[in-house]
């Protein structure tokens, strides 16, 4: 089983703890991206497109537990930017898994081996390698070759030191569903815990834009994976429902306040993938974001996504609903012959609109008003009489 049975079990109580208690929206995993800093420039990325300013901000283990205590979530991922290049991030860590949190540390592995002895292993953690596939597709992927070896090189090292580790693999337009099965043997023969999947989500910022999937491919693409895959045991750290909405069975809507996400600006609305605006608190973004506005149907730049950080709390859901369903999709896998279910029309969204410069204006007039010197004290320019005595003593 790639998720822990105790892990399993408490995320599940949790879900059904709302479920009975009627909360409309609720957290199912708190993104955290202390820092947008990355060592590495990928062409499907557009989160390292910020003024070196922004780049330089960290958010502290204080803001870090505070996020966690405002969200409430059962699982936490700690993504970036690079959160090996953030100097508080052991003691974060540690924080979290304190408060029985499971927390999964997204990496991209080059400063893993480094950094590997500032970690003890944990039921509660698990680290999330990127690996978007075998060598020549991840090296491509992430624009520098040798990125491969290197993050292979650390999995088997932290495995060897007893740590749960899973792959994050992102798929772009032109992957070959025979190349990518056979990748995912290849990392479940290294002795990965799951694999965590997804097409890439077209950022606007993102210097490659002729390679994301639209969402025919990407069914299509995974449909072909997942016929490859009948009767091998790949472990993915996803709900089968999520992989079965991959494989265009079913006719989801985004969820984007499953998996909210705070980083260096604040809660970012409405979703890890799209920064359209920022909330103060976790309060805030929940009760003040019109989540109506987002999700496949509804805006142009969500048209395409397929992505779990809207979708898989939706599966989440489906399955406290459909217990039998999820228990059939476990079993026998997704389906990949029937007819695709119907895709949701396109023909009401709303148009898209730009403002990542305006919310990067707006963080660097606020960062040059921090850095202001203060003011010097302020002379009364008519003085009482007892300060003008107190002055000539
Ligand atoms: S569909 Fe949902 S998860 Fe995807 S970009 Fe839109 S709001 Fe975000």
């Amino acid at each position: 089983m790639a998720v822990p049975i105790m892990q399993a079990v408490r995320v599940g109580a949790y879900v059904v703890k709302q479920h009975v208690t009627r909360r409309k929206r609720y957290p199912l995993v708190l993104m955290l991206e202390p820092l947008f800093r990355c060592n590495l420039a990928c062409a499907g990325c557009g989160k390292i497109d910020y003024p070196a300013q922004i780049l330089n901000q960290r958010m502290t283990l204080q803001e870090c537990l505070d996020a966690d205590t405002e969200a409430g979530a059962p699982v936490i991922a700690v993504a970036g930017g690079e959160p090996l290049l953030h100097k508080e991030m052991p003691d974060i860590i540690r924080g979290l898994i304190a408060r029985k949190k499971y927390v999964y540390l997204c990496t991209n592995a080059l400063l893993l081996e480094k950094k590997m002895d500032d970690y003890e292993p944990n039921p509660f953690f698990s680290w999330d390698v990127h690996l978007d596939g075998d060598p020549a597709m991840h090296d491509a992927s992430v624009c520098q070759d040798g990125v491969y070896e290197r993050a292979v090189a650390a999995i088997k090292k932290a495995k060897a030191r007893g740590f749960r580790v899973s792959i994050n693999c992102t798929l772009f337009d032109g992957a070959d569903p025979k190349r990518v099965a056979a990748f995912f043997d290849e990392v479940m023969a290294m002795g990965v815990d799951g694999i965590m999947t997804a097409p890439g989500y077209a950022y606007e910022r993102a210097p490659d834009q002729e390679h994301f999937l639209n969402r025919h491919k990407t069914k299509q693409l995974f449909r072909d994976i997942f016929r490859l895959g009948k009767g091998k045991k790949w472990r993915f750290t996803q709900s089968p429902l999520f992989l079965n909405f991959l494989a265009g069975n079913e006719q989801y809507h985004c969820t984007p306040w499953g998996k909210p996400l705070r980083n260096v600006f604040g809660w970012q609305r409405p979703c890890y993938l799209l920064g359209e605006g920022y909330a103060k608190s976790f309060e805030e973004l929940m009760a003040d974001t019109d989540w109506d506005a987002y999700g496949t149907g509804n805006y142009e730049k969500c048209a395409d996504c397929m992505v779990h950080s809207g979708y898989e709390s939706t599966a989440v859901m489906d399955a406290v609903r459909r217990p039998w369903h999820i228990a059939k999709v476990a079993l026998f896998g997704p389906e990949t012959e029937k007819p695709m279910a119907p895709e949701i029309s396109l023909a009401n969204q709303r148009p898209a609109e730009y403002v990542f410069t305006q919310h990067v204006d707006a963080k660097m007039a606020e960062l040059a008003a921090r850095k202001k010197p203060a003011a010097p004290p302020r002379v009364n320019k008519v003085a009482a009489p007892a300060e003008t005595a107190d002055a000539a003593d």
